[in-house]
């Protein structure tokens, strides 16, 4: 059964219903909102913009505390709507969609006018006893944000946080998966006293997002999968604007012989199946090195053996969250097998659940020939496989079209430090799962298909911004560079100039 499903058109406008994935009930009619809708949107956004940019950060951060406020108060509010339009467990719910945001808004309000003030730089060579230079970060205007589905409140306002306080306006375009999220944070904001206009949801599908990316936006803030980010680019390229592209993963785990085999377990586990495996750097290939394999792979079949899949209490592993996602993992899992993949845990839907359930899954003897090892599967699959050592789990590790993140499990710090820096990743994490959305002050980004530009941190906090050079004389000492009428007696004196500067030791230890 279809999880997102097209119905009859009102006033002029597309509309879809969407059901549970866990209960398969409905939860909701949605309109798409049409390009003109998109395009008024932007423009009152626009409008909220030049007031909000005025604001001080210390007055921006205010509404931020007061929309911390409201998540805090108002958790249960959260949990309900992700759990209904996802199956998560509620754990996840709280860690992902109510801890991040939290953290998340409570960080850049404290610390985003000390990363975007106004900054003096100082200049070197000659130039320095002349001039100065400043770096202002101005806001872009209106950033257009869309969204996928598999952290439908996280995703929204972690970049929420950094693009208002940074002094932009937001309109939204959720995942037509999960649209009720989106509403959630809108009331938030609303009872925060936010202006109107300064956040807005628009409802709908892709076409509703290549709309917003037409309708006259400065920015794209783009979460979602590689398909979607290559058509986003391209939308963005023919409109000149800016965009950063979070894309999917395939990210690889390297256990060596050294590594504490009962928290690398662990980490395998939680690291493929938390929040179903649809979790951008969840663990999807785990290279183990000869000596410890047998062991590794014992404890991890044990852990998954004990893992609880339900659709209400407490369990550990939820619903996949969207029928399509479903019908990939069958086919990679489909596509696993007919080449020799051995499974020794789940392998199948659960038949125990009326919902959309994939058993929480342990396959080994997979390889690089299977599109298990090769394309995004984005399921609770954990798949295994046999190196040498580490030197082949790093060129393995690296032998893919992605590069989100990885990590790395030993007992010797140095040696998996040493061993991050050599993979070819967006981010790297030793010894846990892959944490490094949650850390506020890291740079989130992928290499190769897994994205473009870095949200997060102080580097994706200035990307909702212009840095803009500012420079002036110094007091009493400037003059006009250059400057007409050119005279033959100039033009040798700046040729001397630059044999002294560049052609003398003097020169050189000057400039
Ligand atoms: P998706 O690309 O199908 O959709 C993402 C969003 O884009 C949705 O809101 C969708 O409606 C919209 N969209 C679709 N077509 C569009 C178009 N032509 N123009 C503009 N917008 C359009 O992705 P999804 O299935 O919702 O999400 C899962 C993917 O997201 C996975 O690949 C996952 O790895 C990735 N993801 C990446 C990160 C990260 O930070 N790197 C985080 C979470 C998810």
């Amino acid at each position: 059964m279809a999880i997102v499903e097209s119905l009859e058109a009102t006033n002029g406008r597309r509309r879809y219903g969407v059901r549970s994935p866990a209960t398969l009930e409905p939860i909701g009619e949605f309109e798409c909102a049409t390009a003109a809708d998109v395009c008024a949107a932007v423009e009152r956004a626009r409008v909220a913009q030049a007031a909000w940019a005025r604001l001080s950060f210390d007055e921006r951060a205010a509404y931020l505390y007061r929309l911390l406020a409201q998540f805090v108060e108002r958790q249960d509010e959260v949990i309900d709507a992700v759990i209904a339009e996802t199956g998560k467990p509620r754990a996840e719910a709280i860690s992902m969609e109510v801890y991040a945001p939290c953290d998340a808004i409570a960080y850049y309000a404290k610390h985003a006018g000390r990363i975007l003030r106004t900054r003096r730089r100082r200049l070197h060579g000659v130039m320095r006893l002349m001039k100065t230079l400043r770096i202002v970060y101005q806001p872009l205007g209106v950033v257009g944000l869309i969204t996928p589905w598999n952290g439908p409140v996280a995703l929204t306002a972690v970049p929420l946080a950094q693009a208002l306080m940074a002094g932009n306006a937001v309109v939204h375009k959720p995942s037509e998966v999960t649209p009720l999220s989106a509403l959630v944070v809108k009331r938030f904001t609303e009872a925060a006293g936010f202006p109107p206009d300064l956040y807005q949801v628009v409802q709908g599908d892709g076409e509703t997002g290549a709309a917003l990316i037409d309708a006259g936006v400065d920015k794209i803030a783009f979460t979602g999968s590689v398909a979607t980010g290559r058509k986003v680019a391209e939308a963005c390229g023919r409109r000149l604007i800016r965009c950063t592209l979070e894309l999917g993963g395939k990210d690889a785990m390297i256990v060596c012989p050294d590594a504490d085999l009962d928290r690398a377990a662990a980490g395998a586990l939680l690291g493929s199946c938390m929040n179903t495996g649809h979790y951008c750097c969840g663990t999807e290939r785990i290279y183990v090195t000869e000596p410890v394999y047998d062991a590794f792979v014992a404890k991890v079949v044990a852990g998954a053996r004990a893992l609880r899949q339900s659709d209400r209490g407490e369990f550990d592993v939820g619903a996949v969250f969207w029928d399509r996602q479903l019908d990939v993992i069958e086919a990679h899992m489909a596509d696993a097998r007919a080449k020799g993949a051995e499974v020794l845990v789940g392998g199948r839907r659960n038949p125990d659940l009326k919902g959309l359930y994939y058993e929480p899954t342990v396959v080994t003897n997979v390889g690089h020939d299977m599109d298990l090892m090769r394309k995004e599967t984005f399921g609770p699959i954990v798949a295994i496989t046999k190196v040498r050592d580490e030197e082949e789990a790093i060129r393995l590790a690296n032998d893919s079209e992605y590069g989100l993140n990885g990590t790395v499990w030993t007992a010797d710090r140095a040696r998996g430090l040493a061993l991050a820096a050599r993979l070819q990743t967006g981010g790297v994490c030793v010894n846990d799962m892959t944490i490094t959305y949650g850390l506020p002050e890291a740079p989130f980004g992928g290499r190769k298909l897994s994205g473009l530009g870095q949200v997060n941190g102080p580097e994706g906090l200035r990307s909702y911004c212009h840095a803009q050079p500012i420079s002036a004389d110094r007091r009493g000492r400037g003059k006009i560079q250059g400057g007409y009428p050119y005279t033959r007696k100039e033009e040798d004196g700046m040729q001397k100039f630059i044999r002294f500067l560049w052609g003398t030791r003097l020169g050189r230890w000057l400039s």
